[in-house]
C-alpha cells in the first residue's frame, strides 16, 4: 500500500466507513445527506473548518440556479436542495431576489442560520462530521483504487479507512493526492478572479435607491477609478440587500492571476482582497448616497475561490453543451444559468464574460461528469467536477452544486447497495431514485413563482 504524499506507517485507524465524504460545502453537505438518506451507512464527512457549507457560508447569502433566467423561469432544481432552503424558510431567513438577467432570480438567505441548518440536517440524518478535521493523504492500492484517507486535526494524524469516496473539496483535493487527472484553472485560460466579500451595517437602502441605485454606483466607481480618488480594482462591482435590516453584502473586491492551490500565492491573495475591502468601505462612505454612516462588520471567513483544479471525468462538459442545450441519456441535474466569466482586464473594462442558454432553457449535466476517468471507487461533486473553463463557469451555482452532491451521493448509496463500481451505477435507478427524492430532470411546463415572497409557491 502507499501513502501519499505523508509517509508515516503508524497513524491510527480512527474508523471504516461506507462512504466519506471530503469538503462540507454545499456539493459534500447533499452528497452526505443523499447518501444517508438512501440507506448508505456509516456516511463520514470532514471538513477542515469549524462549520459546514463551504462558499455558501464563508462568503455568500444567496443560492443562484434554482430558476432559469428570463421572463418565464422555470424552478430547475429540487430534492436535497430544496430541503435546504425550506428549513431556512421555516426560520424566516429566506427570500427571493426577482431578476430576469444574470443567473436569474437568486434564493437570498441568512449566511450564519445556514450554518446551523447544515448541522441540524447532517445530525438528523446520520452523518458523522468532523470539523476542523483536513484531508492530507490518501491511501491507495498499486491499482490506484483509494482505500483510506488521512486527516490532520489538533490531536494527531488519523487514518479512515472507506468503501466508496466523494471529493467535494472544491479544489479536488483528494483526486490530487490519489493521482487522478484534472486541469488547473489558468493553464489554458485565465482562471476566473478571486473575491473576499464583505458585508456593511448601518445602510440607508431608502436613500440609497432614491438616488438611482445599482445605476448611480455604476457611474460612482468608474469616476473614482477614473479620478483616481479612490483605490478601487476596477470598475464595476455589486451589492445587494441581505437578510438582516440596513445590512449589504458585496462582490467588489476582484484578486487575479493566481494559482489559488499555492498558499503563498493564497496569502497575497487574502491580504490583497481586505485591502480592497476597506478601499471600497471608504468609497462608499464618501460617494454612495446612503453609506455615509455605514461600516464594514463582516469579511468573507476567507478569500472566495472560483475554480482552481477540474478534474478529468468520463465526460468533460462544454461550452457547446451548454450554449446548444445538451440533452444527455445520463443526466442527473439540469443547469440554465448563463455562463459568467469573471476575468481580469488590465484597465479595469469590462470584466465579466457572459454566454446565455438560449431560450431561457436548461441543459442536461451527465452523470459521466461526476465520475472521474476510470475510476471506481469515488466520485467529484461541486466546483472541481468535469467541465471545461467556460462550461464551469455556467454550472457552478449552488443550487447545481447541491444537485451534483445529491447525485454523487445516491450514486455512492446505490453502488454500495447492489455491489457495483461507479462507472457501472445503473443509470435508470439512478435517475428514478433521484426523481423519487425530488430532483428535477425534466424541465417543468410551469412557469416559477419568483417574487420576494413566493419560494413556497413553488412548494405546494
Ligand atoms: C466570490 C464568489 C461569488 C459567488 N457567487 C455566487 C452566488 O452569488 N450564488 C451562487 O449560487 N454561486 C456563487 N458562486 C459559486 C458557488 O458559490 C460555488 O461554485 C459553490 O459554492 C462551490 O461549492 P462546493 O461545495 O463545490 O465547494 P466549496 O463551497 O468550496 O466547499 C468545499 C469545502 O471543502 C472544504 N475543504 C477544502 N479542502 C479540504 C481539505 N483538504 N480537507 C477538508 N476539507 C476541505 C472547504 O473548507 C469547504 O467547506 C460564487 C463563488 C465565489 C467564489
Amino acid at each position: 500500500m502507499t501513502t501519499s504524499p505523508l509517509i508515516i506507517e503508524k497513524i491510527p485507524v480512527l474508523a471504516t466507513v461506507d462512504v466519506l465524504v471530503v469538503g462540507g460545502g454545499s456539493a459534500g453537505c447533499c452528497a452526505a445527506l443523499a447518501a444517508a438518506g438512501e440507506g448508505a451507512g456509516p456516511v463520514w464527512l470532514v471538513e477542515r473548518y469549524g462549520f459546514l457549507g463551504g462558499t455558501s457560508t464563508q462568503m455568500l447569502d444567496t443560492f443562484y440556479g434554482f430558476f432559469t433566467p428570463g421572463t418565464e423561469p422555470r424552478k430547475v432544481v429540487g430534492g436535497v436542495p430544496d430541503r435546504v432552503v425550506n428549513a431556512l424558510d421555516a426560520a424566516g431567513a429566506v427570500f427571493l431576489r426577482p431578476n430576469t438577467y444574470g443567473a436569474g432570480t437568486g434564493v437570498n438567505y441568512n449566511p450564519e442560520r445556514l450554518k446551523l441548518v447544515w448541522d441540524e440536517l447532517l445530525l438528523a440524518a446520520g452523518v458523522q462530521v468532523l470539523l476542523h478535521a483536513t484531508l492530507v493523504g490518501a491511501d491507495y492500492d498499486p491499482s490506484g483504487r483509494i482505500s483510506g484517507v488521512v486527516i490532520s486535526t489538533k490531536r494527531g494524524f488519523f487514518r479512515i479507512a472507506a468503501r466508496r469516496f466523494i471529493d467535494a473539496s472544491g479544489d479536488a483535493d483528494l483526486c490530487h493526492l490519489a493521482g487522478v487527472a484534472y486541469e488547473k484553472a489558468g493553464e489554458d485560460e485565465p482562471a476566473q478572479t478571486l473575491t473576499t466579500t464583505f458585508r456593511m451595517s448601518n445602510v440607508d437602502l431608502l436613500s440609497y435607491e432614491a438616488a438611482g441605485g445599482k445605476k448611480l454606483l455604476m457611474q460612482r466607481m468608474a469616476d473614482a477609478v477614473d479620478r483616481g480618488t479612490h483605490a478601487l480594482p476596477r470598475k464595476s462591482g455589486s451589492l445587494h440587500e441581505m437578510n438582516a435590516r440596513g445590512c449589504i453584502s458585496t462582490v467588489a473586491v476582484r484578486v487575479g492571476d493566481l494559482d489559488a492551490t499555492d498558499f503563498e500565492q493564497l496569502t497575497a491573495a487574502e491580504q490583497e482582497g481586505r485591502r480592497q475591502a476597506f478601499a471600497y468601505e471608504l468609497f462608499f462612505r464618501d460617494c454612495v448616497p446612503g453609506f455615509t454612516e455605514a461600516s464594514i462588520i463582516g469579511l468573507s471567513h476567507q478569500i472566495g475561490v472560483r475554480e482552481t483544479r477540474r478534474v478529468f471525468g468520463e465526460y468533460r462538459l462544454t461550452k457547446a453543451d451548454c450554449l446548444s442545450v445538451a440533452r444527455f441519456d445520463d443526466r442527473v441535474l439540469l443547469c440554465g444559468a448563463p455562463i459568467e466569466d469573471h476575468r481580469a482586464t488590465k484597465d479595469g473594462g469590462e470584466e465579466t464574460v457572459w454566454g446565455y442558454v438560449p431560450g431561457g432553457q436548461a441543459y442536461d449535466v451527465p452523470y459521466r461528469t461526476l465520475v472521474p476517468r476510470g475510476r471506481d471507487e469515488l466520485w467529484v461533486a461541486g466546483r472541481c467536477f468535469s467541465a471545461t473553463h467556460d462550461a464551469h463557469a455556467s454550472c457552478r451555482s449552488m443550487a447545481q452544486t447541491m444537485a451534483m452532491g445529491q447525485a454523487a451521493g445516491t450514486a455512492a448509496a446505490l453502488s454500495l447497495a447492489a455491489d457495483c463500481d461507479a462507472r457501472a451505477v445503473p443509470v435508470p435507478a439512478l435517475q428514478s431514485r433521484l426523481r423519487s427524492r425530488g430532483a428535477v430532470l425534466e424541465t417543468p411546463a410551469t412557469v416559477a413563482a419568483t417574487g420576494r415572497n413566493d419560494w413556497r409557491a413553488n412548494h405546494p
